[in-house]
Parts: C-alpha cells; sequence; structure tokens
C-alpha cells in the first residue's frame, strides 16, 4: 500500500495512440468538476477490443509522460504496458481497477474516467458488472456520442432497454457522492466539446499534414524526433 494518498482518484485509462488535446482537457476538467485529489493516466498495454495500437506501447507511454511533465495534479501509471510486455495477452480494466484497489486499500474511492463513446461500449468489457464495485466511473461528454440516458434521465425516454441503462438509472449519482463511498456511482458530466480523435490525428500525420495543438507540443516534438504515424499503413 506504499502508493496509497488521500482524496478521490481519477483513473484515466486510453490508447492514447497519440495522446491529445480533448485527453487533457477531460482529465483536467474532471479534476475541476468531480474534485479529484489526482488523475491518473493508464495507457492501454494490448486493448482487447480494438485492433492493435498503431504505435507500439513504449511510445504512447512516452508520450503520455512528457506532456503530464509538467502537470501537477496528473500521473501515469505504466502497469498495464509493463504487464502487456511481460505477457502478451489482451489487457482489460477490471485488473487495472483491482490492482488500483489494492494498492490504494478498500477505502479509498476510484473513479474510472470515460468519454462517452467508450461508455457505450461498456457491456462488451470483460467483467463489465464488477466494474462498479471497484470504482465509480465518471462520463465525459463527447461530440456525436450522445448519452441515451443524458437526455431526460426519466425512464421510459427511450432509455432503459439494455443492461446498461438500467446500470446507469439505478447509479446515477453526482460529483458530491463520489467522496462518500469507495465506487459504485455513475456520475455524468459535461467537458468542453471538441472534435479531436486519435483516428483523425493520425490520418493527418499520414498524409504530411499539419497537428499541432491538436496535441501538446510536447508529443509534436516526440513525433517528429521518433518519425511516428508519418507513413501510411492502417488509418
Ligand atoms: P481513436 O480515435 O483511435 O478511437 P480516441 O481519440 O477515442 O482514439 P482513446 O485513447 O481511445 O482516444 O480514448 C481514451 C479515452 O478518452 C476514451 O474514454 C475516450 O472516450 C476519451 N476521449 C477521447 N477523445 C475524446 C474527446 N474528443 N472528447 C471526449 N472524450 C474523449
Amino acid at each position: 500500500m506504499s502508493d496509497a494518498g488521500t482524496g478521490v482518484l481519477g483513473l484515466f485509462g486510453g490508447t492514447f495512440d497519440p495522446l491529445h488535446i480533448a485527453h487533457l482537457r477531460l482529465a483536467i476538467e474532471a479534476r475541476e468538476e468531480l474534485g479529484l485529489a489526482d488523475v491518473r493516466f493508464i495507457p492501454a498495454g494490448n486493448p482487447a477490443l480494438r485492433d492493435a495500437p498503431h504505435c507500439p506501447a513504449v511510445h504512447r507511454l512516452a508520450m503520455v509522460e512528457r506532456a503530464l511533465a509538467t502537470m501537477p495534479g496528473f500521473s501515469v501509471d505504466a502497469s498495464e504496458v509493463l504487464s502487456a510486455e511481460a505477457a502478451p495477452g489482451p489487457s482489460y480494466t477490471i485488473d487495472t481497477l483491482e490492482r488500483q484497489r489494492r494498492l490504494q486499500g478498500a477505502q479509498r474511492p476510484l473513479v474510472l474516467l470515460l468519454g462517452a463513446d467508450a461508455f457505450a461500449r461498456l457491456e462488451a468489457w470483460h467483467r463489465w458488472r464488477e466494474l462498479f464495485e471497484l470504482a465509480h466511473i465518471a462520463v465525459a461528454t463527447r461530440p456525436g456520442h450522445e448519452l441515451r440516458v443524458m437526455r431526460s434521465g426519466i425512464p421510459g425516454d427511450g432509455a432503459g432497454d439494455t443492461a446498461l441503462d438500467r446500470e446507469f438509472a439505478a447509479r446515477r449519482g453526482a460529483a458530491a457522492d463520489l467522496a462518500g463511498a469507495p465506487a459504485g456511482r455513475i456520475v455524468p458530466f459535461a467537458i468542453t466539446a471538441l472534435e479531436v480523435s486519435a483516428s483523425a490525428i493520425r490520418r493527418r500525420l499520414a498524409q504530411g499534414l499539419s497537428v499541432r495543438h491538436l496535441v501538446p507540443d510536447a508529443v509534436l516534438d516526440y513525433i517528429d524526433s521518433h518519425q511516428i504515424y508519418r507513413t501510411q499503413h492502417g488509418h
């Protein structure tokens, strides 16, 4: 438990292929809006439900580390990347949360941060219902990915049809609820709308176009000096 701290801890998993400004805004606004003591970025090792990342984990991790180096209150956890290198199976968020729960102790509130697109696909995740036993989930708005239950919050308006809709209705809470329990709430929150995606950034790079100000300068420097994403393979 040497890693255990105090206050509500945000956990932000992603492929970060590459890290971009909407990832940073999500983390910054989550910290402010939800009153988080710290946000820990957790680059995915081998994501289970999507194509293999375009860039090796060591680069994706290095880009996150460089971008966060000058941002107090934000940190990086390399454990998924390291365990994927040690054992090349898929990485599951449930394993990451179990590890964080061990590190942080049973009582510390943990909040898994997701964009609305990732939340909408939650039922496909390995052991998804157990996620709520280990952490709260906070869902950030994302352009083009409306959260159905966010429309009115009233059952019967088209939401409430799926198991995830029902979990959302039952667990829905507000930022103020997060500190009161270690896990179990689902809290939607609005962030600055930025229609930025890693896939569009990769496409621009492959076409030789600029991505300045879509990614932090430290990430741009890294991409340039390592010549990554510049060749067209995949999308
Ligand atoms: P790709 O375009 O390759 O699918 P991405 O831009 O969605 O990548 P990820 O690393 O897969 O980036 O995303 C990590 C997390 O950040 C996810 O929970 C995702 O929903 C969220 N996220 C990414 N971009 C945005 C955005 N523009 N607005 C809100 N949330 C976002």
